[in-house]
């Protein structure tokens, strides 16, 4: 196949004409066409509005605005350093070009003017005669099948460009994830201040599959389970300011995500509040009261990307005792053999310590004379419990939403299939805003328990006829969390 250019002497004879309708047609059709040898060709189109008949061996423009595409090849014969195609397959750049080398397509916006140099025809006569820096023009196709025939190959080219712009979408999309990663103590390898491939690999998969469907990325989130009842930690039972910054910052996220994929991006709240209320000492009823609070704060600042799922929407009853032993039967692991991944999973027993110091705290202050060293026997049983059935609504929830990015509100180590996720700034890697109490310094807001802002001499601020947060304005950041 020749691979010839075409001489600048050529330019002034080249005849340009609009293409014919039919062309541009054959120019939308994603099937391959074989090229008509010109013999077989029909009658030629007639002069254009250009006023430019066909020559054979002129380049012509081959399609105008292809506009179904998000971008377009260009080729040009005549432009300097610009790619044109010599054969069906194959780009090739100017042989006049300053950088000689292999094909090199140039993507250009939609609605481009199109152009292709006239395929060579197997004994017909060159353009013109091969002088000093010219070689014999290959000849030019005007047959929009022609340009189709090489429709595949573009799409393929089209296509790895866009592979590599999603993964490159992906990264930035997991990096900005993990700007709010709640790890689990201990060294990270430097992941934490730049997270790795490892850190991404096991999300990527989801990711590109919302990016390849155009579509909302999609996070869920077990969490708002209810207020703990602990006095020491919350201001009671009913979500206040806390709540409502952890609201306004998923909003936030989702809003910020669009940056990178304009589709944005939806938080599912997966409440577990039904599932362990009655472990925990909290009834359905504050359970209750607490959700329905949750979705009148999201209401109230239109938070349209945040959605609730909870036990009742899963078994569509409210008769929680019913369903509890329901989800238990069908997705919890026995107690012993979840006793004995914590010998072996130094994650499982990481999770164990901080349920098990929660439940603690929470029943050290509703268990007056008794010796701490009891009430810290007592809350084990709990907190294995409060596992178990965390595990089980963690299993459902996969199975309901099996494409969903899976946020914790606990802290994972830094290469989890969970990405464990802050809410609210806070020094406490456990810390959520139903064990605590929002504190607003000078210049900032910060999550903490109820009795460490009592310390500080924060003030209680009520909105409406509910206390909602405390405030410092004296202190700093800084200062409250050091
Ligand atoms: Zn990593």
């Amino acid at each position: 196949m020749p691979s010839t250019g075409i001489g600048r002497g050529d330019r002034r004879r080249a005849t340009v004409r609009e293409p014919s309708r039919l062309a541009v047609a054959r120019c939308r059709t994603r099937s391959v066409r074989t090229p008509r040898p010109p013999e077989r060709r029909g009658p030629r189109p007639p002069p254009s509005r250009h006023g430019a008949a066909l020559s054979a061996r002129s380049p012509v423009p081959i399609c105008h605005a292809v506009t179904r595409w998000p971008t377009a090849v260009v080729f040009d014969a005549f432009a300097h350093e610009v790619p044109y195609l010599v054969s069906p397959f194959t780009f090739r750049t100017s042989p006049r070009s300053a950088i000689p080398g292999p094909a090199r397509p140039l993507w250009a916006p939609r609605g481009s003017r199109l152009r292709a140099t006239r395929s060579a025809t197997p004994g017909s006569a060159p353009p013109r005669a091969p002088g000093p820096g010219r070689r014999a023009g290959t000849s030019v196709s005007y047959e929009a099948g022609w340009f189709t025939s090489i429709y595949p190959f573009i799409s393929r080219q089209e296509s790895a460009v866009t592979q590599v712009k999603q993964q490159a979408t992906s990264t930035e999309i997991l990096n900005h994830v993990f700007r709010f990663r709640r790890l689990i103590a201990g060294p990270d390898g430097g992941c934490a201040e730049k997270p790795c491939e490892a850190c991404r690999a096991p999300h990527e998969k989801k990711v590109q599959k919302f990016l390849d469907a155009g579509e909302p990325l999609h996070f869920v989130i077990p969490a708002f389970p209810a207020k703990s009842p602990n006095g020491q930690k919350t201001l009671g039972a009913l979500p206040d300011m806390g709540e409502r910054l952890a609201l306004e910052f998923l909003q936030s996220f989702c809003d910020h995500l669009s940056h990178y994929h304009a589709p944005g991006a939806r938080v599912t709240i997966c409440s577990d509040g039904h599932v362990f209320a009655d472990v925990v000492g909290v009834t359905d009823e504050d359970a209750t009261s607490y959700r329905s609070e949750l979705e009148a704060m999201v209401r109230s600042f239109n938070g349209s990307s945040i959605g609730f799922y909870a036990l009742a929407d899963a078994y569509d009853s409210t008769d929680y005792d019913v369903i509890r032993d329901e989800l238990m039967a069908k997705y919890a692991e026995s107690l012993e053999s979840l006793k004995h991944r914590a010998t072996q999973d130094e994650q499982v027993r990481g999770m164990f310590n901080g349920i098990h110091r929660f439940m603690f705290e929470d029943r050290l202050a509703v268990s007056e004379g008794k010796s701490r060293s009891k009430i810290r026997e007592e809350a084990k049983p709990i907190a294995w419990e409060v596992i178990r059935r965390s595990n089980a609504w963690s299993r459902l929830v996969a199975e309901t939403y099996p494409d969903a990015l899976r946020l914790s509100i606990h802290p994972q180590p830094v290469h989890s299939e969970k990405i464990g996720f802050h809410l609210v700034r806070t020094r406490d890697r456990w810390l959520t805003p139903w064990h605590g109490v929002a504190l607003e310094t000078g210049d900032g807001m910060f999550l903490t328990k109820r009795a460490h802002a009592e310390e500080l001499k924060a003030s209680l601020v009520w909105r409406g006829d509910r206390p909602s947060h405390f405030v410092a304005p004296h202190l700093t950041l800084q200062e409250v969390m050091s």
